[in-house]
């Protein structure tokens, strides 16, 4: 996505004002990249179909479940017990981005009668693992993808991407490409995408 976002802003002088994407594109690169440059980001992360729904909501072994207090840097367990901060590690990926993972323990799991739900580990005390940063940035997304604006751009990204896509694909059977290197799959797909708007505009005014 940033390189995507980057192109854009090359050929256009800024980037856009907001992006629309689908959940594979909900990472935390993506979204530091989208708040650096001032896009809005209305874009899905993975789960967060999954998170709408009640079976979802009432799983408790899901740490996206537990109370987060933010002042004293601790999330409450399902029974109530505090689960305290044990240490931040970070992650490398393969981009070399590095995210910041914080481990928060339980108090005393042995003897819980929520244990067989909660925490299916044979010992020790549950530990749980946040990306407080990607959990920021999700909560921004939800908030904005539940809103009214983001309603609109989710009934209208599967319809204006993927039916393209559909059309290309299946009903121009283009599936491959017919050249190899970076300039000359530029140039092909350049070909058929001009082609495909010339056809889209003449049905237009037709
Ligand atoms: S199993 Fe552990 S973390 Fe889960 S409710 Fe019981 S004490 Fe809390």
């Amino acid at each position: 996505m940033p390189d995507f976002l980057s192109r854009h802003a090359e050929a256009y002088g800024a980037y856009p004002r907001k992006a629309v994407a689908d959940s594979g594109y909900g990472s935390e690169e993506n979204y530091e990249f989208m708040e650096a440059n001032d896009v809005e980001a209305f874009v899905k992360y993975p789960l967060f179909h999954k998170e709408q729904h009640r079976p979802f909501q009432q799983d408790i072994s899901r740490q996206e479940n537990l109370h987060y207090n933010e002042e004293g840097d601790f999330y409450v367990c399902p029974i109530g017990q505090r689960m305290h901060n044990i240490g931040t590690f970070s992650r490398k990926n393969e981009n070399g981005y590095t995210s910041y993972i914080t481990n928060y323990e339980a108090q005393n799991c042995s003897g819980c009668p929520l244990r067989c739900v909660c925490y299916k580990g044979k010992q020790g005390n549950r530990v749980i693992s946040v990306n407080h940063h990607l959990r920021k940035y999700k909560q921004r997304a939800r908030e904005k993808l539940l809103g009214e604006e983001g309603l609109t751009h989710r009934s209208r990204r599967p319809i204006e991407p993927e039916a393209v896509f559909g059309q290309m694909k299946f009903n121009k059977q283009y599936k491959r490409f017919r050249h190899r290197g970076k300039d000359k799959v530029n140039m092909d797909f350049g070909l058929f995408a001009i082609a495909f708007n010339i056809q889209k505009y003449a049905r237009m005014t037709a």
